[in-house]
């Protein structure tokens, strides 16, 4: 077909296999640097869980693969269903957590309301105000959309094509994901292969396998199970009312509202409360990662960032805190 565009890097591509677009190579991550991005996935499995709601078809019916939802709980609004089961977390170089948020599609009966894209956007306004937790706006130009350059982005699941260009327009640094969503079509590798060495990069895609997370695996195991399990004759949700119909669709947000996801996810909370108090031990517990910056006088410099791997766990922990007593992405803004 004739080339129709005049995008250069897109024209490197034009008569190239679609794989090589799509395909990215591995991140050679180091083992004092994965342990780090581990403490962070393990916390966003960790808050995941802590709003689980598996009631993605409401109130009225039962689900026969899930775990009852507490319907009295103040975290899920008395039970109700607000978005799925996916949550993203922001941390800078240094290793502050920014902030987080979840997937609010159902509250706002919306299909755009992904917690990646609401979190980029929850930053972008909160900047300007420094009246968000711990976030410090010192250093960062508020007007040349710096506020994301040195900024890695934890999602539990994979992102779409919505959130991995609103990620790119941010200049995410990376985004670490923590379970394969096919649905789409590896935007993100194709994302950054198309911004390869452009002023707007996506984000460098990191996968749970590269940082040695074994949910990663579990999650995309369990969720093969689920479609191969999930049928009419056992289906995910069936209404109260015998008029309606069952849901028996090979949704991977269903999945993520039944008893196997939600074990899975348990395991990874379990896992951050053994960090969290010492019974399992960090194994680089003074690493602190570096990177290059240009200075003033246009010299190329090496700085560390301020927290060790220990001095992470104690952010995660106020944090964990934080999110249990104010921090309720889950429920309607208060
Ligand atoms: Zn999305």
């Amino acid at each position: 077909m004739a080339n129709t565009t005049k995008n250069e890097i897109l024209i490197q591509y034009w008569d190239k296999s679609v794989s090589t677009l799509a395909t990215r190579a591995v991140n050679k991550i180091s083992e004092p640097q994965q342990e780090r991005h581990r403490l962070y996935a393990l916390l966003a499995m960790a808050a995941t869980h802590y709003f689980w709601n598996g009631d993605k078809r409401g109130k009225n019916g039962r689900y026969p693969m899930n775990v009852p939802v507490t319907a009295n709980s103040s975290k899920y609004l008395k039970g109700d269903y607000l978005g799925h089961n996916i949550l993203a977390l922001a941390v800078d170089f240094d290793g502050h957590i920014i902030d987080f948020e979840m997937n609010h599609n159902l509250i706002y009966n919306s299909s755009a309301e992904h917690a990646e894209a609401r979190l980029i956007k929850r930053i972008f306004s909160l900047a300007s105000l420094a009246d968000t937790w711990k976030f410090e706006v010192s250093g960062h130009d508020q007007n040349d959309y710096n506020t994301f350059r040195d900024v890695s982005i934890y999602t539990t699941l994979e992102s779409c094509s919505q959130c991995s260009g609103v990620m790119a327009l941010a200049q995410v640094k990376e985004v670490i994901y923590l379970q394969t969503d096919n649905g789409m079509y590896l935007i993100g590798n194709i994302l950054r292969n198309l911004t390869q060495g452009t002023k707007l990069q996506a984000p460098n895609p990191i996968d749970g396998t590269e940082i040695s997370l074994p949910y990663f695996s579990q999650l995309n195991e369990a969720f093969d199970a689920f479609c191969k399990t999930v049928s009419e004759s056992k289906p995910f949700f069936i209404p109260t009312d015998p008029n309606e119909k069952v849901d028996a669709s090979k949704s991977v947000t269903s999945f993520l509202c039944t008893e196997s996801a939600y074990r899975i996810f348990e395991a990874a909370k379990e896992e951050l409360g053994n960090y969290l108090s010492g019974k399992t031990p960090l194994r680089f517990p003074d690493y602190q990662p570096s990177r290059s910056v240009t200075n003033l006088h246009g010299k190329s410099i090496t700085t560390e960032s301020t927290m060790t791997n220990k001095a992470v766990i104690k952010e995660i922990a106020s944090f964990y805190s934080y999110i249990q007593i104010n921090g309720r992405r889950a429920t309607p803004h208060r």
